[in-house]
């Protein structure tokens, strides 16, 4: 049997540089949501394995990991670069099978970011330096930049192993050790990442995975002294309860919360090139994406023709086995997310929105949390559907008149994580992009991101950056130091 379809190993917790089950002995089963399958057990992390992985992640800041020179951190990263790319047939089905998106998503897009995110982060290794500055000439004072210490991540579950990558490939480069807690329901390719960054020769202690529940492991991680800092990406009132969590310990945080996300197409634009920005924008990754282009803003102009077409496309975007690689919608993370996204679409009808395409469930082989691509048109942005990030296949159609009304509607929600703007006009372009209350925006483009370009939000949407050298201000902390030359 070759590797890619092996039956999956059971998961184990990666602490001090070992596989280790959980002290309590506790596991949790993982299943495939398109299927309803159980695909493995996995170790439960509690408080006593987040103890046992900080003080592993303390003594590897302190020793090994701070006695390497930034070159060989460089060396190290980029070489689990290369061993994701090594590994990528492996890592795009796990991924598959504990999410349900697309292997062509997982094995194309995802796999490449992971391995670029470690690549790109390596090169800052050598190139993080402080100042010297003009004080005083009876002085030398200087600036040193030095890492935060211990980094605590807890990510989602809708890019499992990108954000493993997002949040421990700037930590690490910038000298940091990392525990990691991944989403209990797509826990298997951060495991998998921890194991190779043994073989990469990250150090013991460097980078371990603590999977388990948000609200035990997950916690214990937030209120643990000996973590320095907090890297979440979640919904807005995990992050608001983070927040309180851990001002006890006065801990530096980035909180990445969602969106509700504008993409406005002006009428002036290459419509054939919007229509593909506004369908991707929405569909890919089943939509359960952060800066997902949910709402659409369309200037009345062209709003009917426009729409017509969209619709005509999401019809035949049908939802499909992930594991074909022609499959372009794939299953819900959940049937809880499932239900959850189900209950939004009646709750647009409900408040007099018009469903033009999707609406419901559709089983794959008579299986899985898959829903249907689905237009809602006729939408106030005072609506549910226009305000609260709905995380699935779920686009909200809001018609507008002229530039001062799309910004109106663009910022008039709680979040502002990302945003696009279609048009041919170049003033217009640059004019709206400034005054988007967001920390994205894309113009005509949608759904881009670089590991050399910041991705973070303002508002509800949080504070702080992933990526980008923006995120490298995040995990370093700067020193003052005086000398007396007199
Ligand atoms: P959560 O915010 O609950 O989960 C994100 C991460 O936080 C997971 O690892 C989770 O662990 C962990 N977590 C949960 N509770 C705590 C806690 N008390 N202390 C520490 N860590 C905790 O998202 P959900 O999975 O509940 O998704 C709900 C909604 O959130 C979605 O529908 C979507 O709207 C939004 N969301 C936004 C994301 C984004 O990218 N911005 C990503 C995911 C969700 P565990 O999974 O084990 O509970």
């Amino acid at each position: 049997m070759s590797d890619t379809l092996a039956p999956v190993r059971p998961g184990r917790l990666i602490i001090g540089g070992e596989a280790v089950d959980a002290a309590s002995g506790a596991t949790f089963t993982t299943t495939n949501p398109a299927t309803d399958e159980p695909i493995t057990t996995v170790a439960e992390a509690g408080p006593e394995d987040v103890d046992r992985a900080v003080k592993a992640a303390r003594a590897a800041f302190e020793g090994p990991w701070a006695k390497l020179k930034p070159i060989d951190r460089s060396r190290v990263l980029w070489k689990l670069g290369d061993l994701v790319l090594e590994h990528a047939d492996e890592l795009a089905r796990l991924e598959t099978l504990d999410n349900g998106k697309p292997i062509f998503e997982s094995r194309l897009v995802d796999i490449d970011m992971v391995a670029r995110c470690f690549q790109y982060f390596s090169g800052w290794s050598t190139k993080l330096a402080g100042q010297t500055t003009a004080v005083n000439p009876a002085l030398f004072t200087y600036t040193l930049r030095e890492p935060v210490g211990v980094v605590g991540a807890i990510i989602p579950w809708n890019f499992p192993m990108i954000m493993v990558a997002w949040k421990a490939a700037p930590a690490l480069a910038a000298g940091n050790t990392v525990v990691l807690k991944p989403a209990e329901l797509t826990p298997l390719t951060a495991i998998r990442i921890g194991e190779l960054a043994l073989e990469a020769g990250l150090p013991p202690g460097v980078l371990n995975i603590v999977p388990g529940k948000g609200r035990v492991a997950g916690e214990a991680l937030v209120k643990h002294p000996g973590v320095d800092k907090i890297s979440f990406t979640g919904s807005t009132e995990v992050g608001r309860h983070l927040m309180r969590t851990a001002s006890d310990t006065l801990k530096k945080l980035t909180l990445e919360l969602g969106g509700k996300s504008p993409n406005i197409v002006f009428a002036d634009a290459d419509l054939d090139a919007a229509l593909k920005g506004a369908t991707a924008g929405i569909y890919y990754g089943k939509g359960e994406v952060c800066g997902a282009g949910s709402r659409l803003l369309v200037e009345r102009a062209i709003h009917d023709e426009f729409v017509g077409r969209l619709v005509e496309r999401a019809k035949k975007l049908a939802p499909a086995d992930p594991l074909d690689p022609k499959t372009r919608l794939g299953s819900l993370v959940s049937r809880t997310q499932m239900e959850r996204v189900l209950g939004y679409v009646e709750a647009g009808v409900q408040e007099g929105a018009q469903l033009a395409a999707g609406g419901k469930a559709q089983p794959v082989n008579g299986k899985g949390a898959f829903v249907q691509a689905t237009v809602l048109t006729g939408v106030d942005n005072r609506m549910r559907v226009a305000q609260e990030e709905i995380f699935g296949p779920v686009l909200a159609v809001i018609p507008f008149d002229g530039v001062d009304d799309a910004l109106a509607k663009a910022n008039d929600v709680p979040y502002g994580l990302a945003s696009g703007v279609w048009t041919r006009d170049v003033k217009k372009a640059h004019t709206v992009a400034r005054r988007l209350a967001a920390g994205t925006v894309w113009v005509n483009m949608y759904g881009f991101y670089d590991p050399g370009m910041p991705f973070g939000g303002v508002k509800g949407s949080g504070f702080g950056r992933d990526l980008g050298e923006a995120c490298l201000h995040d995990v370093t902390q700067v020193k003052g130091v005086w000398l007396n030359l007199e």
